[in-house]
């Protein structure tokens, strides 16, 4: 079992398998311009599953492939047919832009992997145009009913961006009504496809809950497990449910059970802080496992308490990666 030094238990690792990705999310990545790290400094499919199997013989029970896009990897589904037969390893989800999934979902559901979030930031074209500068709309609705309605446990995740989407928050939520879907706000974090931080970001729990109560008064908040991130909802009459991400009060930090490995090898204990060892030069050595299990022990061993005591880590308050290689 992994425990960090505040006496929390890990047990879910976020991987993020490429830094690269189809849309260029104004929020996300800039539109160009874009350091990608080369070919051979990303971890190898060999390579995250060495990884992923010392994280799950310490105590690993989930893994989210996340990235950059997921499914750009053309060797993706490799990695997921591997770790589905990982014992210990009891789930598998994924976070994707729905753009390139259709392909795969008939062997996602072969595999048992039902879990799967999608980035979804409007439901007007135009406005979904806009904000990730890609024509890949009706791409992403029909995968995304898809999931839905073939019985895949999704979630959407909406990030409310200041002038550019809120419009949407409501629409979103009568639109869903009908679907087994849990929508979750998320506030926007300063990382580097925007100037923003954290204190000039209108869209905060608060205010996106003020603006979800004008229109539906009859709403319950309901009971979410102690790690979950998201504060949860549900609206009388509707299928699914709601929730909020406080990125801003964080107070999912008590419990926080994460670790995040990016798909450089980066360890990063503290979605707000810095990373703390990389893998990849120790899993390119000769017999890495004894040597990637303490570089892991001896990161959880000296984890922030919380995100605030993270971001000092950070010189100004504007993140210096981007959230397209951390994976969320
Ligand atoms: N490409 C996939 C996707 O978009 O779902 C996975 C990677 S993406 C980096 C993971 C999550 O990070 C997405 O839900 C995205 O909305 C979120 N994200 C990216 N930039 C963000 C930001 N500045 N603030 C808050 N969330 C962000
Ligand atoms: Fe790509 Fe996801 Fe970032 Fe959008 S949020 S640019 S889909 S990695």
């Amino acid at each position: 079992m992994l425990i960090d030094n505040h006496n929390r238990q890990i047990n879910y690792l976020r991987l993020a398998v490429t830094d690269r990705c189809n849309l260029r999310c104004n929020y996300c990545m800039p539109s160009e311009g874009i350091d990608f790290v080369k070919n051979d400094k990303l971890l190898s499919i060999k390579e995250l599953m060495q990884i992923s199997q010392v994280l799950v013989d310490q105590g690993i029970d989930k893994i989210r492939i996340t990235g950059g896009e997921p499914f750009v990897r053309k060797d993706l589904m490799v990695l997921l047919r591997e770790l589905s037969k990982m014992k210990g390893l009891n789930d598998i989800s994924v976070t994707t832009n729905a753009t390139l999934i259709g392909p795969h979902i008939d062997e996602l559901k072969e595999l048992g992997i039902k879990n799967i979030n999608v980035s979804l930031d409007s439901i007007n074209r135009e406005t979904f145009e806009r904000i990730t500068r890609r024509k890949q709309f009706d791409t992403v609705h029909n995968n995304l009913i898809r999931l839905i309605t073939e019985g895949f446990n999704v979630r959407i995740n909406f990030i409310v961006l200041d002038g550019q989407n809120e419009q949407d928050i409501l629409p979103i939520l009568e639109v869903m009504k009908h679907y087994n879907v849990s929508i979750r706000f998320l506030e926007e974090m300063p990382f580097n496809g925007g100037s923003k931080n954290f204190a000039t970001i209108k869209w905060n729990h608060k205010a996106i809950l003020d603006h979800i109560s004008k229109q539906y008064s009859d709403f319950e908040k309901l009971v979410s497990p102690a790690t979950s991130t998201s504060v949860n909802y549900k609206i009388k009459g509707h299928k699914g449910t709601f929730g909020i991400i406080p990125s801003f009060s964080r107070t999912f930090c008590g419990s926080c059970n994460r670790l995040r490995v990016t798909a450089t090898g980066d360890v990063i204990t503290c979605l707000y802080g810095k990373p703390k060892t990389n893998l990849r030069d120790i899993v390119r050595t000769h017999s890495p496992e004894e040597n990637i299990k303490d570089a892991i022990l001896e990161a959880v061993g000296s984890r922030a308490k919380t995100g605030f005591e993270a971001q000092n880590e950070h010189a100004t308050t504007i993140f210096d990666s981007s959230m397209t290689s951390i994976g969320g």
